[in-house]
C-alpha cells in the first residue's frame, strides 16, 4: 500500500477523486530537490522506505498536459491546521 507521506493526508493509492484515482509521486532522487520536498512537508529524510507525495499537494501550473510533474515541481500546498 502505498500512502502520501503528507502530515494530515489520507491519500493512498487507492484514493480516488472525481472517480479518478489519485496519482502519487516519488520524492526525487535529486537530493537538493528530495531536501526542498521533505523541508516543505517537515519530514525528515528516511532511509527505510521511498516516500510519495499525492498530487493534492500540487499547484497546477506544476502539472504537465499529460498529469506529470514538471522536473521544477515542488510540493507547496499542506494543510496545516492553523487555529485549530
Ligand atoms: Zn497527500
Amino acid at each position: 500500500m502505498i500512502t502520501c507521506a503528507a502530515d494530515n493526508c489520507p491519500s493512498t493509492q487507492d484514493t480516488r477523486i472525481d472517480g479518478n484515482l489519485i496519482t502519487l509521486f516519488p520524492f526525487p532522487e535529486d537530493d537538493q530537490r528530495k531536501n526542498q520536498w521533505l523541508r516543505n512537508c517537515d519530514l525528515l529524510l528516511s532511509d527505510d522506505e521511498p516516500l510519495y507525495l499525492c498530487e493534492l499537494h500540487f499547484e497546477e501550473s506544476y502539472f504537465t498536459e499529460s498529469k506529470d510533474l514538471k522536473p521544477n515541481a515542488i510540493p507547496t500546498i499542506f494543510d496545516k491546521k492553523e487555529g485549530l
